[in-house]
């Protein structure tokens, strides 16, 4: 008789660890009645969310999960009910609305017992489809203890990549239709395995991780575009991931996504995303070769074992903004003209990438040839026509200007 009980004990402790159950927490109403449905699961999951139409609904999959219950719950308006449903591995959550709706890609946030998802919902009278941000992840390499690269006159990488981080961030935030996530915001240490684990976690669409490393030779110089791989495109490709390797890479805790696992399991999932790494590394670099202060160090999508590409299914590119190594590049990266257009390569290459793989429910699915901008305080026409390679004259035009002054909070449209 013991015995079968330390069988169904031990029995219940490996169901117990292997598990990952699903539940709904609650359903939140604020005082701008933007509303808030969160749920609890036990470990950061492999999720997938996207919305449909007629009749509109959201839709969340929690891969290798198990519903605690299910059932269905009817809620104030615009939520008409939230259902659940077993199917197979998948836990199939759906939100029935009474009309379309802005929406945000669930987040994960890790807690001392579990994980919370959770994502916002909220009303628009101007909605003829479901929309969502695209979250766009961007990861400033080093930080911290770790400075990346040393150039001439004591000029830091990690200092080069925050600031081109944050140019990039800017241009993300005041275009609408993207959310821009940063990994790390200030001169913070973040260990390699923490970088793609934090995107995951933000529901990243793509991430993009920001360098300006050294190479022992001062000669080699300008910019590259690398996605992931075991193996190496290049000598020099090897020479930069296993000195990125050397930043500390940090433990995979228990509650956090394994995606070695998971390229396993998931093999065409990964296929697409390496797939569309190079279309999106492609994308950027043909900007960077439209810009006057960057030279290209490498014609081609460059592969290389950087750890932090390592991402199943989110498209993942590192840009090399040059070599701090050489002078010429330490002087063009130095300054803020040369980072704003890698920055602006960047962007640009994003929403070329976007306007190629278009995603139903965001902002450019109709209209991806231009962008509405919200002027910032500061800004000047001259410095909005660089951030996205246009002239003074055709932002102008386009928003019948006829040398008006532009005031902060103003959108203007941007043909890109
Ligand atoms: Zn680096």
């Amino acid at each position: 008789m013991q015995k079968i009980y330390i069988f169904l004990f031990l029995f219940f402790i490996v169901q117990h660890a292997s598990s990952n159950e699903v539940s709904l927490i609650q359903v939140k109403e604020d005082k701008n009645r933007s509303i808030e449905i969160s749920f609890s699961l036990d470990k950061v999951s492999y999720i997938k969310s996207y919305s449909l139409t007629e009749p509109s609904r959201i839709i969340i999959e929690v891969n290798d999960s198990i519903l605690k219950s299910q059932e269905e719950k009817p809620f104030n308006f615009p939520i008409k009910q939230i259902s659940t449903l077993q199917d197979g591995p998948i836990s199939r959550i759906t939100i029935d609305l009474y009309e379309y709706v802005n929406w945000t890609k669930p987040r994960q946030i890790k807690t001392k017992d579990g994980v919370i998802l959770s994502l916002d919902i909220n009303r628009s009278k101007d909605n003829t489809n479901n929309i969502r941000d695209i979250i766009v992840s961007i990861d400033p390499g080093h930080g911290g203890k770790d400075p990346g690269a040393v150039g001439e006159n004591n000029i830091l990488e990690k200092d080069i990549n925050l600031l081109i981080a944050k140019e990039l961030e800017r241009t993300l935030r005041d275009v609408k239709g993207y959310k821009p996530v940063m990994i790390r915001e200030d001169d913070s240490f973040i260990d390699l395995n923490e970088r793609y684990l934090k995107a995951r976690r933000e529901g990243a669409d793509i991430s993009v991780s920001i360098h300006a490393d050294g190479f022992r030779l001062s000669s080699v110089k300008g910019a590259s575009v690398y996605v992931w791989s075991e193996n190496y495109s290049s000598v020099t490709a090897e020479n930069l991931s296993k000195k990125q390797l050397k930043s500390k890479i940090g433990e995979i805790g228990k509650k956090d996504f394994n995606e070695d696992e998971a390229r396993a399991s998931f093999e065409s999932v990964y296929k697409i995303k390496v797939n569309n790494s190079k279309v999106l590394g492609n994308k950027i670099l043909s900007e960077l070769r439209n810009d006057p202060y960057t030279k290209l160090h490498k014609k081609t999508v460059e592969f290389a074992d950087f750890r932090v590409l390592k991402s199943f299914d989110t498209p993942s590119v590192l840009v090399e903004a040059g070599f701090i190594s050489n002078p010429d590049d330490a002087e063009r990266l130095k300054g803020k003209p040369g980072r704003r257009m890698i920055a602006r390569s960047i962007f640009l290459g994003i929403h070329n990438y976007f306007k190629q793989n278009s995603i139903n429910e965001s902002h450019f699915e109709n209209n991806s040839s231009f962008v509405l901008y919200e002027i910032q305080k500061g800004d000047v026409l001259s410095e909005i026509a660089v951030r996205f390679g246009v002239t003074v004259d055709e932002i102008e035009q386009t928003n019948m200007l006829n040398n008006k002054s532009i005031y902060p909070g103003q959108i203007i449209k941007v043909n890109i």
